[in-house]
């Protein structure tokens, strides 16, 4: 018995150290600045209504969109989307965006609330405003991806410009009579998808009466009109002029039970990491219309302190997300749980690691896994030892550097192609020339990897952009 009890206990203190249980030093859920106002008042999308009439009848004598609203004779075949919002390639996120409301299919109002799944993910007013489209949000950080044009509204399916609303004031924090900035798309059965709250000259230049293809650029997403924070409020209407939820589901009574508007119909609940990033301190949320300070850092000198942090769309309640840290040398330096105890639409984590921790210089990988799906981040701590450069073949300099850098073979390899790839292990730059000098200039600031392929094979290094 006593031997059973000391394996037991040795059993238990080494999964203690493979796998601890470690608490966040901060972070928790983000609530999106939601003071639930109309994305549009009944005065303005009745405004819109007539506009939109007028274009189309203009756009109808100029011969740009059919006559008959139906392609298919009166029995028209909606289009099936593809997701609205996506992520510009500079940005340094898995994923831009989660859901904060959903339409609204109880008439009642105030406070009575059905969506698609027959839960309350949407909102109504006092004024008998039941909310009337998809409200997708910016997350992690959402003045600061509207600063930085990284969430990106496309078409999200083929069609023809019929409307655009620009030059509006674009960091509404709270309810006012502003108008939004918005597109309107009509899709070749006679349906149109509205795209409102963009960010100020932010539109497609494109104009009404233009093609557009389902996943191309319509503009950004900001918190223009009557909006409370960055979000795309994507409103839909059928072929004869009325409401769709896009989704298929049990409480959504407008559409057969068989029907989606969507290629691919996301789950009610979608838990994934939106990012994992190091920064040199906690990054700071301030309040609508301030743009948080995120404090992202993918490079540390030595003696800094490095803070590691999650940023979760649908966190789940009593589920767990597992953080894996490896320095340079590819040891673990800290593998470790986190317990979610609630449920949330948007979420961050964060836990600080003192320098007298980070004992190794180079690149070290933190590794976030959540619900089966694992995303990984490089950072670089110190410097790039001289050992890492010396055994190998050839040289990067400078490193870092701003604008370029030149690869310097020991002997006569002669360059066959250079590859960058960013620290999510996404191509960003490739030349197919024996060309030494490689241009950075156009990348954003961090960690990438570099391949270069010989004729003797293929060589990886870092390079630190500054
Ligand atoms: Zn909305």
């Amino acid at each position: 018995m006593k031997t059973l009890l000391l394996l037991l206990t040795i059993v238990s203190i080494y999964q203690l150290q493979a796998q601890n249980n470690r608490m966040a030093d901060g972070g928790g859920a983000y609530n999106m600045n939601q003071e639930y106002t109309e994305c549009l008042s009944n005065e303005q999308r009745l405004i819109i209504r007539q506009q939109l009439n007028e274009n189309i009848n203009y756009l109808k004598s100029e011969g740009k969109i059919n006559n008959n609203n139906s392609i298919n004779g009166g029995n028209p075949v909606h289009p099936l989307f593809v997701w609205p919002v996506t992520k510009s390639v500079a940005a340094p996120y898995n994923n831009v965006w989660s859901i904060s409301n959903h339409v609204d299919h109880n008439p009642n109002f105030p406070n009575a609330l059905q969506d698609w799944n027959c839960g309350n993910r949407t909102y109504d007013t006092n004024g008998g405003y039941n909310h009337q489209g998809l409200d997708i949000f910016t997350w992690p950080f959402t003045l600061y991806q509207m600063d930085n044009n990284q969430a990106v509204v496309v078409a999200a399916a083929d069609g023809i410009i019929l409307l655009k609303s620009n030059g509006n004031f674009d960091r509404s924090c709270a309810f006012n009579n502003n108008n939004w900035n918005a597109v309107y798309i009509q899709h070749a059965d006679g349906s149109e998808s509205w795209y409102g709250h963009l960010k100020n000259g932010s539109l497609t230049t494109k104009i009404p009466g233009d093609f557009i293809a389902a996943g191309e650029y319509v503009g950004i997403v900001g918190s223009s009109g009557n909006s409370t924070a960055p979000h795309l409020h994507f409103e839909v209407y059928n072929s004869s002029g009325g409401l769709v939820d896009t989704y298929n589901g049990p409480c959504n009574s407008w559409s057969a039970s068989n029907d989606t508007w969507w290629q691919n119909q996301k789950p009610y609940l979608d838990p994934k990491i939106n990012a994992v990033l190091s920064h040199s301190a906690p990054p700071q949320f301030n309040s609508c219309p301030t743009t948080e300070v995120p404090n992202i850092n993918n490079s540390f000198s030595n003696g800094s302190n490095v803070v590691l942090a999650i940023y979760l769309a649908d966190q789940l309640a009593n589920t767990s997300v597992n953080m894996v840290l490896r320095r340079p040398d590819n040891s673990i330096q800290s593998n470790w749980n986190f317990s979610l105890v609630n449920q949330f639409s948007a979420s961050w984590w964060y836990w600080t690691f003192p320098a007298f921790e980070m004992t190794q210089q180079g690149i070290y990988q933190f590794t976030a896994t959540y619900q089966g799906s694992s995303v990984t981040h490089n950072f670089m701590y110190g410097n790039l030892s001289v050992a890492e450069n010396e055994i190998t073949k050839f040289s990067i300099t400078p490193n870092p550097a701003r604008e370029s850098f030149t690869i310097d073979f020991n002997d006569n390899s002669v360059i066959e192609n250079v590859s960058l790839f960013d620290m999510l292990g996404k191509a960003v730059f490739q030349s197919n020339s024996s060309e030494k000098t490689i241009s950075i200039a156009g990348l954003s600031k961090g960690v990438y990897s570099v391949k270069i392929v010989t004729q003797e094979g293929s060589f990886s290094s870092k390079i630190v952009k500054q």
